[in-house]
């Protein structure tokens, strides 16, 4: 990267500044919001194969206007309290522009996870979170932490059950964080949900063909091509989903160890499992492979799905990069300096703060689920069901009636018949929130002349929502 490039906490800063200098803030308001409010840094000791080993771990609080604040626990070796800070800052946004009723946080720990045993994984998160939760920074009420990169179900589930040992008598205990497995108090579609807010948020893109005008492309999903990058967690899932259900062509993979490219599509199941097997993209048969794995971000498409780290678009490759439409699945890939460079060059940017905001959605329902200690549709799905059968056996005595000169299409009936489940209300509702956030961020970018992009469009958005909360608590 070139040595003018801003860090990623100064990138958040900037685009935030480029925000607030179009609005009219009450004086003060602007670096309240803009302020992180809490950093802690909490350092210990585990003893690990014979001697003891040192970790260190932030939890940064960035804005308390909603209570409690949300966020994921990475796990990283690049984790620091700059980073931590600017992922805390994104999710205050992030949450304000779905309306979820959180403030921002994020927490990290510095650890390659990669080099560690299950047990000493699960020793260390428990230790983690023992130190976080002995300060409420994880707490159903106050701070509710997610999984995030190198994290995922199973040291949430670890996080949970420490909290509650923690706080033997706290019923409302399971909501002390977000993505659990299932059968841990956890929701159906909280795995595949940021990279289906990914889906969700390209499909309701492409419902404004004035929209996708300004990208220069036109049409739908299908057929259109795509490259991604990092086939973790949200990568796969929005890779899966676009290719499977709206018919793109994922043209390019890009991962730790090189890139594969095909412009008849790839095959992203196989892809993953050869992934899984052999660690890395290398070899796979049905493709071909570029060692440097980078430039496959430069490769002509018509969308690019950066899904794995921050900076990844910069100083450095950014007047290269080719797709006219980015979409940021991961927190942060365009620097700000690219974010210029792009903007001047005309590329459409849905930003990450909308773009993988599926994530804490479904996070949301979770802890919704679990403060209310039932199952979503549990109440509601054999009513429903008994309510159509009137509506159908109705239908049947009609067709009866006419003897048989009108009739149901065949699958009609099994369809309209079966209640909704938890996963298809997840669903339901996450695609509901992307709907109404894309609107009233692209509202803003479609009527306001001083403002170009997206990204401007969601902030102001964002900060709007965060001031009035604010004014309302006498600011
Ligand atoms: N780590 C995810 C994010 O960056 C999810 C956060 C959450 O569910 O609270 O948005």
């Amino acid at each position: 990267m070139s040595s003018k490039e801003p860090s990623f906490r100064e990138s958040v800063d900037l685009m935030f500044n480029r925000a607030v200098a179009l609005m009219d803030l009450p004086p003060g308001l602007e670096e309240k919001i803009r302020v992180c409010n809490a950093t802690y840094t909490v350092r210990f000791g585990v003893r690990l194969r014979g001697q003891i080993q040192t970790f260190t771990g932030y939890r940064s609080v960035h804005s308390e206007h909603m209570e409690p604040v949300k966020g994921g626990i990475r796990y990283a070796m690049g984790v620091n309290q700059d980073e931590v800070e600017a992922l805390a800052a994104l999710m205050t946004y992030k949450c304000a522009l779905v309306e979820a009723p959180f403030g921002g946080s994020k927490g990290g720990l510095r650890i390659d996870p990669r080099q560690y045993e299950e047990h000493e994984l699960e020793l260390i998160t428990r230790r983690f979170a023992y130190e976080l939760a002995k300060r409420d920074l994880i707490h159903p009420s106050q701070n509710v932490p997610a999984p995030d990169m190198g994290t995922g179900e199973r040291e949430m589930a670890w996080i949970a059950d420490q909290y509650r040992r923690m706080n033997t008598t706290d019923i409302n205990a399971n909501a002390c964080v977000t993505g659990k497995p299932t059968h841990a108090g956890g929701i159906q579609g909280r795995v595949e949900a940021t990279g289906r807010g990914v889906q969700y948020a390209l499909k309701e893109y492409f419902r404004h063909p004035e929209d996708v005008a300004q990208a220069g492309l036109s049409g739908k999903l299908d057929g259109k091509r795509i490259v991604v990058q990092g086939l973790g967690n949200v990568g796969y899932h929005a890779a899966k989903f676009l290719r499977e259900e709206d018919g793109a062509l994922i043209t390019g993979i890009i991962e730790r160890d090189g890139a594969l490219i095909s412009d008849k599509g790839l095959d992203v199941e196989a892809v993953r499992s050869w992934i899984s097997n052999h660690g890395g993209v290398k070899g796979y048969a049905d493709a071909e492979y570029v060692a440097e794995g980078a430039k496959i971000l430069e490769k002509e498409c018509d969308i690019l799905i950066p899904a794995a780290m921050e900076g990844v678009i910069n100083l450095a490759n950014a007047h290269r990069i080719a797709a006219p439409l980015i979409i940021e699945a991961a927190n942060g890939p365009i620097t700000a300096g690219a974010d210029e460079i792009l903007r001047e060059k005309g590329t459409v940017i849905i930003p990450d703060m909308y773009a993988n905001a599926g994530g804490v959605t479904v996070s949301y329902f979770e802890w919704v689920k679990n403060l209310s200690h039932i199952r979503f549709g549990r109440m509601g799905r054999r009513q429903e069901e008994a309510r159509h059968q009137l509506i159908v056996d109705e239908l049947a005595r009609l067709d009866e009636h006419l003897g048989g000169a009108w009739s149901m299409t065949p699958d009609f009936k099994q369809k309209y018949l079966r209640g909704a489940d938890e996963l298809e209300l997840v669903r339901s509702g996450l695609d509901d929130t992307m709907r109404v956030a894309y609107q009233s961020m692209a509202e803003v970018w479609r009527t306001r002349d001083d403002v170009s992009d997206l990204r401007t469009a969601a902030y102001l958005v964002a900060i709007g929502r965060v001031a009035l909360s604010y004014r309302a608590k006498g600011l």
